[in-house]
């Protein structure tokens, strides 16, 4: 089976991906179509009032990947590049992530597109609500849940959960993750995806015997996961020497005051004017010479272009789908940076979501440092299996990854049968 339906380049490249985890698994025809492509997607297209009076056409999206394993699990993008295609690559990424971590969950991913940065709060919050509405036939607690991605934060997350709500006639707090903590969100969500990545580097930093004071750090996004990786990794002792975000990058060999980065953009929302470092351009930033080298912004940044130039020691990659398949063979032929790959990485978000479904269903909540024990007892488990699997099989870090998670999924498909 052969499927249109999402065609685009990140789309292939997650086909790609698939196709080279599959031969590795040797797994059967009929299996590795079942487990490769999404079960459902839902395209919707509604209107948008601007504070103007003037209407907008915006088109969302939501793919459910498969929901063998359990309900569906993934973010909503706000992006003006967004697609269908986008979207079903990410589901499928969710689902390996999840089946990794071991997670109780398949993989599902949706998208508006549109600029948030365009958008004021009232605007933000009509296509919050639009968008959720026009989901409800397709979502719930026990079908698929709903987190932030780009673009989307716990307030946007707040306002679909009301709307579910409303509609339904009951508070409903699991049908969103990454609520704010007032309606049920859990403690550590905000910054789990980021301080997972922090996590997940200091014990490969530890593995290879750099030590961290030692360790310098670029990153290429500083929203939330971006900018709490950075928090996290100045609390073990690294120096950031570069950040950015889409109005562009900034360079201090002295390194990066990130407490000061993360207050200058709360107060005026982007780095534009940020002064604790040297402007660069984002290719400059890419090549620094660094330890650490942090994607955490867009798919497809580490192309074959780049990726002989990148000067880092290891590429831990908090955004999904940051290096193109090119790139990787790119990267396995030097041999000399370590890639702890995206369904690795940024799992901290999704397993911390897990935990917050878990507590809004049993309505007890834990305390932070709970969660974040737990968070870092499920990373380390899900290392400890990729380095085994890799070296068992002789593969790179993120066809051992992938493997892990597509054989989780594969096998789930094949004991629960075909129905009917
Ligand atoms: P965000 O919207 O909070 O931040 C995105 C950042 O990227 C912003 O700083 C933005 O300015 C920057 N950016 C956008 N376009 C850019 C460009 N062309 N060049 C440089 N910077 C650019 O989003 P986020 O939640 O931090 O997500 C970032 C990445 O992490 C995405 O790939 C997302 O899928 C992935 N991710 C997020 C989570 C989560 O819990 N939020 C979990 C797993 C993975």
């Amino acid at each position: 089976m052969e499927s249109k339906l999402y065609q685009s380049p990140v789309f292939d490249m997650a086909c790609q991906q698939f196709d080279l985890a599959a031969d590795i698994l040797q797994l059967e025809d009929n299996l590795r179509n079942r487990t490769k492509y999404p079960k459902r997607c839902v395209a919707v297209a509604f209107p948008l009032k601007r504070d103007d009076g003037s209407i907008q056409m915006l088109e969302g999206y939501r793919v459910q990947h498969h929901l063998s394993r359990g309900p569906t699990k993934g973010g909503v993008r706000f992006h003006p590049e967004v697609t269908l295609g986008e979207v079903g690559a990410l589901a499928m990424w969710m689902s390996w992530k999840t089946a990794l971590a071991g997670l109780p969950y398949g993989g599902a991913k949706g998208g508006v597109t549109v600029d948030p940065t365009t958008l004021s709060m009232g605007e933000k919050e009509r296509v919050s609500r639009r968008f959720m509405q026009e989901m409800i036939p397709f979502v719930g607690p026990n079908t698929d849940v709903m987190a932030p991605d780009m673009g989307t934060t716990p307030q946007i997350m707040a306002w679909m959960m009301d709307t579910y709500s409303n509609i339904v006639g009951s508070s409903t707090p699991a049908i969103v993750t990454g609520k704010p903590v007032e309606i049920g969100g859990s403690q550590g969500r905000v910054e789990a995806t980021g301080r997972g990545v922090a996590y997940l580097v200091k014990r490969y930093l530890e593995t290879y015997g750099v030590k961290q004071g030692q360790a310098s750090v670029v990153i290429q996004g500083f929203g939330n996961v971006g900018s709490h990786a950075a928090l996290g990794l100045v609390d073990y002792g690294c120096k950031v020497i570069a950040i950015s975000d889409v109005t562009g990058a900034f360079y201090n060999q002295n390194g990066i005051d990130v407490h000061e980065a993360v207050r200058y953009q709360d107060a005026h929302g982007t780095l534009e004017g940020y002064d604790g470092g040297d402007k660069i351009s984002n290719e400059e930033m890419l090549e620094l010479d660094c330890t650490v080298l942090i994607p955490a912004a867009l798919a497809q940044v580490i192309t074959k272009q780049n990726a002989p130039k990148l000067k880092c020691r290891f590429l831990a990659e908090a955004a999904n789908g940051p290096t193109t398949v090119e790139a990787d063979q790119i990267m396995e032929e030097r041999d000399d940076i370590q890639v702890i790959p995206d369904i690795l990485c940024n799992a901290g978000g999704v397993i911390v979501s897990y935990f917050e479904w878990v507590q809004d269903i049993s309505s007890l909540y834990w305390e932070r440092d709970e969660v974040l024990r737990r968070l870092f007892e499920i990373l380390e488990r899900a290392r400890y299996e990729v380095e085994a699997q890799r070296e068992r099989l002789g593969i790179s870090r993120r066809m051992a990854a992938l493997s892990l998670g597509i054989e989780r999924v594969a096998l789930a498909k094949s004991v629960r049968g075909i129905f009917p």
